[in-house]
Parts: structure tokens; C-alpha cells; sequence
């Protein structure tokens, strides 16, 4: 299947090259018999990728290293200098004096300022550059969908590849999991992977300081993206 597909999409560039050098020969039969064969092609690389297994993967602690621009605004606004480290027992109360929801609130604010300053996660171009030839990827994030241009708009500066994206606006991706029947997720929030696994589909939760704990049985930590090349490779054919 890997060889398949990307075989089809040479072969559609060739014949794409081909074609418009003939623009100006649209009815000559050269042209028309090309057209047929992109035809074809486009057929036969829609079967492969709905023959592809697919992989959901979040966003922010998973492709993006938001964690520290999010620690960096808090620190700002607080008038603190916590570290990464002091968010492995995080209670927002004793930390910042405010409750969970407040905390949610000022993130929100500070929402495009974290999703334009931060940068990818080490590992997940190179790794989503190489999954994309064999998998369906498909982000699902909880990033408010007033930001799909400027979330594209990062995927794209740091040239990151998939094949759909969805920015729900809220945590529970349950739906959304089911909807576009991913056959695994890469998460980074300890409920988020709860939820999608409680589905079952299993979860691979990218390791971080608030992370910790115990997972649910279909929930797999994993330190790296290297790690998770290496589980789908062994576990998703
Ligand atoms: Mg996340």
C-alpha cells in the first residue's frame, strides 16, 4: 500500500506535466487519452487513502510545544517565574491564587498569542512528513474554531502535513473521534484520552509534567515522537 500510493501520485505529476504542456491541443487525442489516465489515477489514489488507516492527533503538547508559551504568559500576567517542573502537581489555586475556570479564561485570551508564538513539538514535522505517506491524518484539536486561518497558517509555515483538520471549540473529541473513525489518537490531556479511549479507540498520550498518574488500559504513555512512530509502525497495519 505504502509503494502503492505514492507510485499513483508520481505517476499523476507525470501525466499532469505532461497534459499541460498540450493545453493548446485540447482535442488532439494525446491530450484526451492524458485526461483519461489523470482520471483514472485520481480514482485509484481516493481508493488507497480511503483504504488507509487513520491516525487523529492533537495539537498543542502533541505538534506544538505549547506548554512553555502558556507558562510564560501565566508567569506575565501573575507577575511569577514558575518553571515546566512546577506544573507536575499544578493546582492553580495554591500557584496563582485563582480556580481551574478562571485559569481556562485567561488562556482563552490569551489563545492566538499561544497558538502563533509556539513552536513544533521536537520531532513531530519530520514524523507527520513520514506518517503521511502511509496514514490518513486527520488533527482534531479543542482550539476555537475562530482560529482556523491562523492555525492553518502555522501548519503551513512549518510545513505540516495532513489530510483534515478540525478545531472543535471545546475538550470532548469523543464525537468527533467517532464522526471520522480514526483508528487511533495522539493526545496530550489525561481526560481527552480517558474519553476517546472509553470509545475504543486506543490513545497514545504524549508524556508531560501534568500528565501524570495512571492510564486507562487502551491509553499508552509515550515520551517522544519517536516513540510513537514506532508503536503505530508495530501496531497500526
Ligand atoms: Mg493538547
Amino acid at each position: 500500500m505504502v509503494s502503492g500510493i505514492s507510485e499513483l501520485k508520481i505517476y499523476f505529476r507525470m501525466i499532469n506535466k505532461q497534459a499541460n504542456l498540450l493545453t493548446d491541443q485540447r482535442n488532439s487525442p494525446s491530450y484526451v487519452e492524458l485526461k483519461l489516465w489523470q482520471g483514472c489515477l485520481i480514482c485509484g489514489i481516493k481508493g488507497e487513502q480511503q483504504k488507509m488507516k487513520k491516525i487523529g492527533v492533537d495539537i498543542d503538547g502533541v505538534i506544538a510545544d505549547s506548554q512553555p508559551v502558556i507558562i510564560e504568559k501565566l508567569n506575565r500576567f501573575f507577575g511569577k517565574s514558575y518553571s515546566l517542573a512546577d506544573f507536575a502537581n499544578f493546582d492553580p489555586q495554591e500557584m496563582f491564587g485563582i480556580d481551574r475556570k478562571q485559569l481556562d479564561e485567561i488562556i482563552m485570551q490569551k489563545e492566538l498569542e499561544i497558538i502563533e508564538e509556539a513552536v513544533p513539538l521536537p520531532g513531530s514535522v519530520e514524523s507527520l512528513g513520514e506518517l503521511i505517506k502511509d496514514y490518513h491524518i486527520q488533527i482534531v484539536s479543542a482550539r476555537t474554531s475562530a482560529y482556523l486561518g491562523q492555525t492553518s497558517n502555522w501548519l503551513e509555515k512549518y510545513k505540516i502535513p495532513y489530510h483534515g483538520l478540525s478545531l472543535l471549540g471545546q475538550h470532548d473529541k469523543r464525537s468527533r473521534c467517532l464522526d471520522l473513525c480514526v483508528d487511533i489518537f495522539i493526545e496530550d490531556n489525561k481526560k481527552n484520552a480517558r474519553q476517546i479511549s472509553s470509545c475504543g479507540i486506543p490513545v497514545l498520550l504524549m508524556d508531560a509534567a501534568y500528565n501524570q498518574g495512571l492510564l486507562p488500559q487502551m491509553v499508552t504513555r509515550v515520551y517522544n515522537w519517536d516513540e510513537i512512530r514506532d508503536y503505530i509502525a508495530k501496531y497500526l497495519k
